[in-house]
């Protein structure tokens, strides 16, 4: 199969691939800078990533990180930070917003939450309370051994919206959120204080976590 996004570069010496790898093991040291400003850090980077990117045709991207019999991982590593990235933004371009809001629930992605919730507002709490408490939430359900969740989706009978169940894939904790939608944005995410909303019979209501601490029922 051809590779032709090597063709007009000039052949890689070993030289090149054991400065970029330096390059890329400083890259990873510091990946919180990666989270300060995604779009930016994909920018900076993207010479870098394509020199080490290998698109086989429609196939999933590779790296180009082995040369003479030698790995260099961080090159591999830094390639799928950035390569993982890229397929976010590419969700978050293209995808319907509600349907990429459960796509980073269901995957516990806070960092790209952030990048799809754009309300002053959510859940009765301004914008950074309400992120913080996601990062609250987030690291409980990963504490009960939940690094992804499911998703049960359905119309609420009472108030006619769309619920969400997002269960963790280990122990079924669940987040149970409602998605207010206002011409297919999402204005809202809410707990339902009154428990008027539907809840499926699979759902251990017991492992319910809360996204505001100040609903959790005494
Ligand atoms: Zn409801």
């Amino acid at each position: 199969m051809p590779l032709s996004s090597n063709c007009n570069q000039r052949s890689m010496e070993q030289n090149d691939y054991e400065k970029a790898d330096t390059l890329c093991a400083n890259i990873l040291k510091n990946e919180g800078d990666r989270l300060i400003d995604q779009k930016e850090w994909l920018n900076k980077y993207k010479g870098l990533y394509s020199k080490f990117n290998i698109q086989p045709g429609k196939l999933p991207a590779i790296a180009n990180c082995n040369f003479k019999g030698i790995r260099y991982e961080n090159i591999a590593t830094f390639h799928k930070i950035y390569k993982n990235t890229l397929d976010d933004f590419t969700i978050v371009d293209t995808w319907k917003q509600v349907d990429a809001i459960a796509h980073f629930f269901e995957e516990l992605n806070l960092s790209m939450l952030v990048e799809c919730l754009k309300q002053d507002y959510y859940n009765n709490l301004d914008y950074t309370d309400f992120i913080y408490q996601l990062a609250v939430a987030f690291t409980e359900m990963e504490f009960r051994g939940n690094l992804k969740t499911r998703t049960i989706s359905c119309t609420c009978k009472q108030c006619c919206r769309q619920q969400y169940f997002f269960i963790g894939e280990t122990d079924g904790s669940y987040f149970d959120l409602t998605f207010v939608l206002e011409k297919e944005k999402v204005i809202d995410i809410y707990e339902c204080e009154e428990s008027k909303c539907m809840v499926p019979e699979e759902i251990n209501l017991e492992k319910r976590i809360w996204i505001d601490p100040n609903k959790t029922p005494f």
